[in-house]
């Protein structure tokens, strides 16, 4: 089947290049259809969402699956937890000093 480029396109901006599920970046991205197109599900923006490689290849292939998929906490690769742990200190900058007060003494 014929992808549409275009919309493709449009959902990897989208999402900002990232992946929805490990917050991966610089990877290889895939767009996934929540709504698998062989059981009518459409190629139209709300249908997709985008996925590096690995987080596709485990994407369940039916929409109630891949809405327990996405939800579930991240595994823990680096890029996540780099992303969280920025994100936390930025906005609890207290909070984080006095973690990594605790953790160095
Ligand atoms: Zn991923």
């Amino acid at each position: 089947m014929k992808r549409n480029q275009t919309i493709i396109r449009k959902s990897l901006k989208r999402d900002s290049f990232t992946c929805q599920k490990c917050c991966v970046k610089d990877e290889e991205l895939n767009v996934h259809h929540i709504k698998p197109l062989y059981i009518d599900g459409k190629d139209e923006l709300d249908n997709l969402i985008t996925l590096c490689r690995a987080c596709h290849h485990f994407a369940p292939d039916n929409e109630e699956d891949f809405k327990k998929y996405i939800e579930e906490e991240c595994d823990g690769t680096m890029t996540f937890f780099l992303n969280t742990f920025n994100k936390f200190k930025k906005e609890h900058p207290i909070l984080f000093n006095k973690a990594l007060k605790e953790f160095e003494s």
